[in-house]
Order: structure tokens, then sequence, then C-alpha cells
């Protein structure tokens, strides 16, 4: 027997979801179905507000509201540093190291040959824009995978006849690992001992 159509729609909803398949997707569903109203509206209207009041942040990339991020706009950040990640999550892992103050680039993505994702795919003319005479360091923080390091060195082959020093996080985190999975002490420990590249 079927499930009545709306039931089967959220089912297939769910099933979009990464590591969601059929038999989680129906037992979220049941779940939804068995909620308050008040909350079944909360979590309709958070799910269609996102995309419209999300944003790319126009500078870094991080995700905000409005054109510009917290980041960016704060004058009490040092802007003469950059810090270079994949995804958005991995500002706000880096921002658990209390001790860095500088600002972000979001690379939205790293090079993959085997996804056939180039340099060019990525968020990098925008990084180019920011350099500046105020500007001293771009730190290369991708993750430590192969996509990742590839990343890293066309990152360090572009950025080389900039005036800028490009430094790499240093490999206190584990190979193949995610920088939004690393503790704050792996994270401080990899940022204190980056190397120039
Ligand atoms: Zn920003």
């Amino acid at each position: 027997m079927q499930y009545p159509e709306a039931f089967n729609h959220l089912i297939e909803c769910f099933k979009h979801l990464p590591g969601i398949g059929s038999k989680s997707a129906e037992r979220l569903a049941y779940y939804i179905l068995n909620m308050d109203d008040v909350y079944v509206k909360e979590f309709a209207d958070a799910l269609s507000e996102l995309h419209q009041k999300i944003h790319y942040c126009r500078t870094c990339g991080n995700i905000c509201e409005g054109e510009e991020c917290e980041i960016c706009k704060d004058p009490t950040r040092d802007h003469s540093m950059i810090c270079v990640v994949e995804k958005p999550q991995d500002v706000y892992a880096m921002e658990k190291v209390k001790e860095y103050h500088g600002l972000y680039h979001v690379l939205h993505g790293a090079v993959s040959i085997m996804d056939g994702v180039g340099i060019e795919d990525l968020n990098i003319e925008s990084l180019f824009d920011r350099i500046d005479d105020k500007l001293k360091e771009i730190i290369i923080a991708t993750n430590p995978t192969r996509d990742g390091e590839t990343t890293a060195l066309y990152l360090a082959r572009l950025l080389e006849d900039r005036p800028v020093n490009v430094t790499r996080i240093a490999h206190g985190l584990p190979i193949g690992s995610n920088i939004d999975y690393a503790d704050e002490l792996t994270l401080l420990k990899s940022l204190e001992g980056r190397t120039k590249i």
C-alpha cells in the first residue's frame, strides 16, 4: 500500500538529504506528523527563509545575512591576514581558535581531478582583488586531503608573484581529515606551526 501523497512527498524530500535512506526518511516523516503545529510551522519557516536570507559575503564568500559578513565588517579584526578555507563551516571551525583574529576567504570547494573541478571553478578572483598594501599574509588552510593539498599548491603558484607572504597550516591535522572536525587545540597547533610556501 502507498502512503498518502503529502506524506510520500515529505519522505521523498528527506531522501534528498545526505545519509538519509528510505527507512530514516519514513521515521522522520512520522516524527514531523506527530509534532506540534507550532514547531512544524517554525521548521517550515526556517527552511523557506534560509535561501531568502542567507547569502555569500561579497568579500570573503562566507555565509551571512546581507551583503557582507560580520567578520569582514569588524574593524577590530586583523585585516593584515587572510585564512583561506574550503567551506563556510571551516570558518566556524577556525573561529574556535581564539588566537586567530584575522580575516577569511572561502573557496567553496577544492581542486579535484576526479570530479573535474579546476582552480578557476573556485572563488579565487575575489581573493586576488583583496591583495593590497595592508595585507601581509595569506594562510592556506585547505583540508589535508589530496584535493586540499592540490588546491594549496595551485594557490601558492598563483600567488607567487604577489606582494604577500603565503603560508600553509602545519600537518598537525591527520592526513585525509577535515578541518571542521578538528578540535581547537589541533587547529591552534596547526596554525602556529604554519610554514611559508
Ligand atoms: Zn566576509
